[in-house]
């Protein structure tokens, strides 16, 4: 809705723009613009020194920046790497005491496969023990029974009965008492010795049990140093992660630090080059204002000022003001004032390539082609000349012209032929459109004509 409207008002600007050049061109007048920018070659290349100069300072700026952010990051460098160093020698402490622990732990290890043979060694010792308890009980039995079977053959009681006397009986008797003792004796002993081999078992076991415990407090001290050892390592590695970066950060810097270097460098050659051309413009300018001073002396206009080598010069005299009617024959076609904002005169003699002689010598200022219609919206100079007249300190425009014949920079003399008549720009109708202006500036422009007549 918004833009549909301003496209709506823009239209309206341009249709009465339109019709303002319509009424001008009705009277087959030109306009004026109200400004010309007629940049001379010099100020041109002092515009550019000072674009170039302001480019240096901005380069020297930015190079003292990176100079600035590289010994920044330099020390965010250094101190990543007093960090790593730091980091890595809690990792080798925390490695020596997980590499104590677990000597420890093999140590304690070693202590229980050697309890563990011990077990199995009285393990051993009492299955032999039991072995030989079984033996001699055995024995002992059958030592018995031989004894009470030999009843049978009455062989003890036999020996018993046989006994010729109290005294034998008694003695027989004693034997018979004394066997059984001594056999029971070596099982009593035996059964005790099983019963220490137990024993010792027992305590190996125990100390065994607690072997392992100490083994278990180890590893669990172990698990925690590795925690701790992997926690420093994490951080060794996000370090390393941040001194990489910084690495790459560097080189980005000192990379762009040559660049900046290499255009700083080539803007000082295109600095000095560019002083070098104002350098020969002004002394060019200097040497062509003294030729023309010399041919010129006296301050007064040479009469007649034809050229014969400019291929073409006036034949008329140029006014007792010094300045010459720039064309052979030719009338007003518009006096100065004779449309609001008319600021110079029309003169024609009707007939395009019609020679334009320049109005009074001088340097020629500026040569273009000013379309002001399309660049500022005012009307259009089409091909047109300025010249410079430094006897007088003033300037000559001719518009409209056809083709020029003379470049920005060059000095002509009154009468030489500067271009041809033409239509270009906003013109309706062969004319030269000419202005005289006291100063540079379009505002001091004033009517040409009791000068040229
Ligand atoms: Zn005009």
């Amino acid at each position: 809705m918004f833009s549909s409207t301003k496209r709506h008002g823009l239209l309206r600007v341009v249709a009465v723009l339109t019709a303002l050049v319509m009424m001008f061109a009705a009277s087959a007048y030109t306009a004026v613009p109200q400004q010309v920018s007629a940049k001379s070659e010099e100020q041109q290349l002092k515009d550019e020194l000072a674009d170039l100069k302001d480019k240096q300072k901005k380069l020297q700026k930015e190079q003292q920046q990176l100079k600035d952010d590289l010994a920044d990051e330099k020390d965010k460098q250094a101190s990543y790497e007093k960090q790593i160093d730091n980091v890595k020698e809690q990792i080798e402490i925390y490695q020596d005491q997980i590499d104590t622990v677990n000597q420890a732990i093999k140590e304690t290890d070693q202590k229980i496969s050697d309890k563990e043979d011990e077990i199995d060694q009285t393990n051993k010792d009492i299955k032999e023990k039991e072995a030989e308890i079984e033996e001699n009980d055995e024995l002992f039995k059958d030592r018995l029974d031989t004894m009470y079977i030999a009843n049978s053959s009455n062989s003890v009681l036999a020996m018993l009965l046989g006994a010729e006397s109290f005294s034998d009986f008694l003695s027989a008797t004693e034997t018979v008492k004394t066997i059984s003792e001594s056999d029971q004796q070596l099982l009593a002993e035996l059964d005790q010795q099983h019963k220490d081999l137990e024993q010792l078992k027992k305590k190996l076991e125990d100390d065994k049990q607690d072997l392992e415990e100490a083994k278990q407090e180890k590893e669990d001290q172990k698990a925690e140093l590795v925690d701790v050892k992997a926690g420093y390592e994490d951080k060794q590695d996000e370090l390393a992660d941040l001194y990489e970066k910084s690495g790459i950060k560097i080189d980005e810097i000192t990379d762009r630090q040559s660049e900046v270097s290499e255009e700083m460098r080539e803007n000082d050659a295109l600095i000095e080059e560019t002083q070098a051309d104002i350098k020969k413009l002004q002394d060019a300018a200097a040497e062509a204002e003294k030729e023309w001073e010399e041919s010129h002396g006296g301050g007064g206009s040479n009469s007649g000022g034809g050229n014969s080598d400019s291929g073409g010069a006036s034949d008329v005299k140029p006014s007792a003001s010094g300045y010459l009617w720039p064309l052979n024959g030719g009338h007003v076609t518009c006096a100065y004032g004779g449309y609001v904002g008319h600021r110079g005169v029309d003169l024609s003699t009707g007939v395009v390539g019609t020679s334009i002689f320049a109005s009074r010598t001088g340097k020629v200022v500026d040569v273009q082609y000013w379309d002001g219609h399309t660049k500022t919206g005012m009307q259009s100079y089409g091909n047109m000349v300025r010249i410079y007249h430094p006897e007088t300190g003033t300037y000559t425009r001719y518009a409209h012209c056809n083709s020029i014949a003379v470049r920005e920079g060059q000095w002509v003399n009154q009468g030489q032929v500067i271009a041809y008549m033409g239509n270009t720009g906003n013109s309706f109708g062969a004319h030269l459109h000419f202005e005289l202006s006291t100063g540079a500036s379009n505002s001091t422009r004033i009517n040409p004509l009791p000068y040229i007549t």
